[in-house]
């Protein structure tokens, strides 16, 4: 698919992140883009979340206390939701989880800290169906 860059895709986001001030600015970036963001800070009530909310895309964030974020991939994939996209977001300093985080069925990564510009449009490409890597 491919999109003109003045045309939105507004969307409902699911972000899994523990870090409260990663989560403010995900939720800060993507509020401003009109979509609709549901946080949760770990894995506990994922799947009811995402029942409840219908996402139609979910970032995860890889480093999380209790399950990581591959762990709830899998959960995810194993579930009714199992064709949900899923990005991950992977650390700077954690270069392998990038690959591994293709490898595990992620439908692509972010790499944190983010780039506050390009941000928007990744997660636009990866609403229209693109494997992002950035
Ligand atoms: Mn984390």
């Amino acid at each position: 698919m491919d999109f003109a860059p003045g045309v939105q895709i507004v969307a409902r986001i699911l972000v899994v992140e523990d870090s409260p001030d990663n989560m403010k600015l995900f939720r800060t970036l993507l509020t401003l883009k009109g979509h609709e963001v549901t946080g949760l800070p770990g894995g506990e009530g994922l799947l009811e979340t995402i029942a409840r909310t219908e996402p139609e895309l979910v970032l995860m964030d890889i480093q999380l206390p209790g399950k990581d974020g591959f762990a709830l991939l899998a959960e995810i994939r194993e579930s009714p939701h199992g064709g949900l996209r899923v990005l991950a977001l992977t650390a700077h300093a954690m270069s392998g989880d990038r690959e591994r985080a293709l490898q595990a069925g992620f439908d692509g990564y972010i790499t944190k800290p983010i780039d506050i510009r390009s941000f928007p449009e990744t997660v636009k490409r990866a609403l229209a169906g693109e494997t992002v890597s950035h």
